[in-house]
């Protein structure tokens, strides 16, 4: 096809990445029994976590880690009070945030010393807790050590595992055990199936849609007389827009100029919210001669729930005059209030102005959704946020977060982890400093808060 169309049959619609939070593994024990050392051999990066100094108190600090295509983050719960009184309350503490914000608990002990009256009061808090323990004998460097760890099975968490997380001994079978006890997890998309990024060009009738294609397309498409009532099928456009193939999703309305022909306002509707739910982003045209309307706000609500990232193209701007620039400004403070993350342009299908910027726009948007920010980079930022700004006092109290993780991307979640449920106003302010920290301009981006129950 020499016209610059490819139809494409059957669009073919990826699953996207599931959206549950990414599991969460807490590793609970005495000081010096190896915990930082597992974590480190669980993400297999030895300098990543940071020296412990006996004596000095850690701070509960997340990982990513991954095995066999499962991604998970590692809680080291170092917190440790050093000089606290009494070691076996300490321990139990310890081990009930653990408990609380984790899904898994490895609880660490030392084989060589054997399990302590220490080991035994949090292990009489974990065996109250429903979540899954698993009990590790670390330090098995060798044969004769694995023949006492079997003694831990006198803990009543179930059979030890023996590793020594220093040597790697056992700690592949460690991993698969941890797997096992993981909640049903997101699997790692590797790299998405490579070809065209999807796009829908949405926006309400005569805001200038075919005008805009066929600009793409390079040559005005001759106008075809609808057939009432004859239903057509998706059908999507490869165009070439700024020296790249994108895939425009369901564009044979468009194409053939059925327009208002085309069914009722309802039918198109569900047409547009199917086009933004097969796409990865979208571009909702507006008309900037006319104030934006009711309908153009149905539309932009529907690429936010669907969670796709967004351009919007002020169509028409050939027609806006210094009067109609003054109003328009207000309109825009009012009514896109809620989404000042989308992109904005100003564009013009019919001369042609700005209409090179969609490209650049468009790549973007793409790359501020499928941004994964660090888990240590991001509790970094968050540790230092909320020291600068904390949660205002309720009732005596305040929410703790505790720490959060990036759930997914497409378009990014995160989670945090919090000793209550937060303020609403807080998390705003939790999100606002997110973008200003990360940007993801023209991506949405969801914040969801895990209280410990
Ligand atoms: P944590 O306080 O529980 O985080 O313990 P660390 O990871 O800091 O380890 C305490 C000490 O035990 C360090 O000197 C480690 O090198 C040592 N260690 C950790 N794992 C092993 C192991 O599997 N075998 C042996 N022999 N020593 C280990
Ligand atoms: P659609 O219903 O969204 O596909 O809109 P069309 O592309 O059919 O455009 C509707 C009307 O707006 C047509 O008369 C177009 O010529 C006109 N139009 C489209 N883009 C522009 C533009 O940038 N400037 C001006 N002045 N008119 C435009």
């Amino acid at each position: 096809m020499s016209d610059g169309w490819v139809e494409l049959r059957e669009p073919d619609v990826e699953v996207d990445e599931p959206t549950g939070p990414q599991p969460v593994v807490a590793v609970v024990g005495r000081p010096n029994v190896g915990k930082s050392t597992l974590v480190n051999r669980i993400i297999g990066r030895r300098q990543a976590v940071v020296e412990d100094v006996p004596g000095v108190t850690r701070d509960r600090v997340p990982y990513d880690a991954q095995w066999n295509g499962r991604s998970f983050t590692v809680v080291d719960t170092g917190g440790w009070e050093p000089d606290a009184k009494d070691r076996a309350a300490a321990i139990a503490a310890q081990a009930e945030t653990a408990v609380l914000t984790a899904d898994v608990v490895i609880f660490v002990v030392d084989a060589m010393v054997g399990s302590t009256d220490v080991d035994e009061a949090a292990v009489r808090m974990l065996r109250r807790s429903a979540k899954p323990v698993i009990l590790v004998a670390n330090k098995t460097d060798n044969s004769t050590i694995e023949l006492e760890a079997t003694s831990l099975w006198s803990l009543g968490l179930g059979e030890p595992y023996p590793i020594s997380a220093l040597h790697g001994r056992g700690s592949g079978e460690l991993l698969d055990a941890i797997l096992d006890a993981l909640p049903e997890a997101p699997k790692i998309v590797e790299n998405r199936p490579r070809g065209p990024r999807r796009v829908a060009l949405v926006g309400r009738p005569n805001v200038g849609k075919s005008s805009l294609l066929n600009r793409f397309s390079g040559e005005e498409r001759a106008v075809v007389d609808s057939v009432a009532g004859t239903t057509v099928d998706p059908v999507d456009s490869l165009v070439e827009i700024g020296g790249e193939t994108w895939q425009l999703v369901d564009t044979a309305g468009l194409r053939k100029r059925v327009g208002k022909a085309s069914g009722t306002e309802y039918y198109a509707s569900l047409r547009t919210a199917g086009a933004i739910e097969a796409a990865e982003v979208a571009v909702v045209l507006l008309d900037s001669s006319e104030p934006i309307s009711e309908q153009d706000q149905r539309i932009l609500t529907m690429v936010v729930e669907a969670g796709r990232a967004l351009v919007i193209a002020f169509n028409k701007w050939d027609l806006v005059d210094a009067d109609r620039r003054y109003y328009l400004d207000k309109e825009i403070d009012r009514e896109l209030r809620r989404i000042p993350w989308a992109i904005r342009l100003n564009l013009s299908a019919q001369t042609g102005r700005a209409v090179d910027k969609l490209a650049p726009a468009l790549r973007k948007a793409l790359e501020s959704w499928e941004t994964r920010v660090p888990t240590a980079q991001l509790n970094q930022w968050l540790t230092a946020l909320v020291q600068a700004t904390p949660h205002p006092v309720r009732g005596g109290r305040a929410p703790k977060i505790l720490f959060a993780t990036q759930a997914g991307v497409s378009p990014p979640r995160f989670v945090l982890f919090t000793t209550a449920p937060l303020d609403a106003g807080y998390q705003r302010f939790v999100e606002r400093k997110l973008r200003e920290e990360f940007g993801f301009e023209g991506s949405p981006v969801e914040i969801s808060v895990r209280p410990r129950k």
